[in-house]
C-alpha cells in the first residue's frame, strides 16, 4: 500500500516541471553579458511573464524566491520596514490568528523588536476571518494587513477579495499568503486588489526550493537580500534558472488543468470525508460550504485516539498523512490554528493533489475504517 495524502505539505512535481528543470540545469548566469547569459535571461523573463499572466500581475511585479517562507518574510518585513522609513512612526500590522508560521513568526518578530505594533484577528469555528473584525482593528498607523487566502490545516478559504475591496479605499495594503490556494483556486491580484502575495512551487507541482512573491507596482518594499541587485534590487542573488523555469511550467499546467482538477478533487475529498464521518467519533472540520474550503483538504477530528499512534499506524500501513499538531517539549499540543477555531479531538489532515487517484482514496477509506475503531477500542495501546 502506498498512498500519499500529504500534498499540502509537498505535492508531486508535475512532468512538465521535471522536464523543464532538466533542460535548464546547465544554464549560464542570467546576468552575464555573453550570449549564453542572455539566452538564460530570456528563459527567466519568459517564465516571469507566464507567472505574471497566470496570477494577474505584470512581469515587473513578480519576484522569484526560494519558496513561500521567503516570499512571506519579504512581504511582511519589506513592507513594514518601508512604512517605518517613510512615516517615521511605528507601523501597525494586522494578521489573522491562523497564519502559517512564515507570516505569524515574522510578524511576532517584528513586534518584539519594536518595528511594528501587532494585532491578531481571530477566526470563526470554520477557520475563516470576518472582514468587519479586521476593519474594526484598523488604525491611522496600519501599514499592512496579512490574511492567508486559504488555511494550510483546515483548507478554509478567506474572503480575500471582499477584504481587499474594503481596505483599498483606506489605502491599506493587503498581503495574502496564497501558498495553499494556487493548486486549486483562481488567484488574481488585479481582480482581487491584492497588494502582495506569496506562493510556493512545491505545493502545486514544482520542485521544492522555488516560489515567488508578487509585490504590486508603487508598493515600497525594503529588500531582505543585498548583493547583485537582481529582481529590481528587491531580491539579490543569481537567478535559479532551472527552478524558475520549472515553477512557471508547473503553474501553467496547474492553470490549464485547475477547473477539471477541482471537480475531481471535490468528488474524491467528499467521498473520503463522507465515508470516514460515518465512523463513531469522527467529524469533518472547516467550512460546511464547499465553495469556502479547498477541494484538496479533508480535516478530521477523531475522538479517543492518540494522534501520534494514529500517525505511526497509518504510516506503517503506507498511508502518508499529517496530524496537524505541533509537538513541543515532547507533548503533542493542538496547533494555533485549531486553538483559534476551537477545534477539539485528535486532528488528521488528508490532503489530495493532482495525481491522487480513486484507488488512493478507496485504500485510505478501507485502512482508516479498520484502524480508527481498532484504536478507539484500545486507547493508549501502542502495539
Ligand atoms: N505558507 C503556508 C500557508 C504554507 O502551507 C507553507 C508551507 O507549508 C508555507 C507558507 C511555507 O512555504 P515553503 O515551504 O515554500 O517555505
Amino acid at each position: 500500500m502506498n498512498v500519499y495524502l500529504d500534498h499540502a505539505a509537498s505535492s508531486t512535481p508535475r512532468p512538465q516541471a521535471r522536464a523543464v528543470l532538466l533542460t535548464h540545469l546547465d544554464a549560464a548566469n542570467g546576468s552575464a553579458a555573453h550570449q549564453r547569459g542572455q539566452n538564460t535571461r530570456a528563459v527567466i523573463e519568459e517564465a516571469r511573464e507566464r507567472v505574471a499572466a497566470a496570477i494577474g500581475a505584470t512581469p515587473h511585479e513578480v519576484v522569484f524566491t526560494s519558496g513561500g517562507t521567503e516570499a512571506d518574510n519579504l512581504a511582511l518585513k519589506g513592507i513594514i520596514w518601508a512604512a517605518r522609513d517613510a512615516r517615521r512612526t511605528t507601523p501597525h500590522l494586522i494578521i489573522s490568528a491562523t497564519e502559517h508560521a512564515a507570516v505569524k513568526d515574522a510578524a511576532v518578530w517584528l513586534a518584539e523588536r519594536g518595528d511594528a505594533t501587532l494585532d491578531l484577528v481571530g477566526c470563526g469555528p470554520d477557520g475563516c476571518i470576518d472582514v468587519d473584525q479586521v476593519l474594526g482593528l484598523l488604525r491611522a498607523e496600519t501599514a499592512l494587513v496579512s490574511v492567508m487566502t486559504a488555511n494550510n490545516e483546515l483548507g478554509s478559504i478567506n474572503p480575500i477579495a471582499e477584504l481587499a475591496a474594503a481596505l483599498a479605499p483606506k489605502g491599506v495594503p493587503l498581503h495574502t499568503d496564497a501558498v495553499q490556494a494556487i493548486a486549486t483556486l483562481d488567484v488574481n491580484v488585479t481582480r482581487d486588489q491584492i497588494s502582495a502575495l506569496a506562493a510556493s512551487g512545491h505545493k502545486f507541482g514544482a520542485p521544492q526550493g522555488v516560489g515567488f512573491a508578487v509585490l504590486r507596482r508603487n508598493l515600497p518594499v525594503v529588500p531582505l537580500h543585498h548583493g547583485g541587485g537582481q529582481d529590481r534590487g528587491v531580491r539579490s542573488g543569481t537567478f535559479a534558472t532551472a527552478l524558475i523555469a520549472s515553477v512557471a511550467a508547473a503553474l501553467d499546467a496547474t492553470v490549464a488543468e485547475r477547473q477539471q482538477l477541482v471537480i475531481r478533487l471535490n468528488r474524491l475529498s467528499d467521498k473520503l470525508a463522507a465515508n470516514l464521518t460515518t465512523l463513531e467519533g469522527v467529524r469533518r472540520n472547516g467550512p460546511v460550504d464547499p465553495t469556502r474550503r479547498l477541494a484538496s483538504h479533508v480535516h478530521l477530528s477523531i475522538d479517543d485516539v492518540a494522534g501520534e499512534l494514529l500517525g505511526l499506524r497509518l504510516d506503517a500501513l503506507g498511508i502518508a498523512t499529517s496530524g496537524g499538531a505541533a509537538c513541543s517539549s515532547g507533548a503533542t499540543t493542538a496547533s494555533h490554528v485549531l486553538v483559534a477555531a476551537g477545534i477539539t479531538g485528535t486532528p488528521l489532515r488528508l490532503s489530495l493533489g493532482w495525481d491522487t487517484t480513486d484507488n488512493d482514496i478507496d485504500t485510505a477509506i478501507t485502512g482508516l475504517s479498520e484502524l480508527i475503531p481498532a484504536l478507539q477500542a484500545h486507547p493508549g495501546v501502542w502495539a
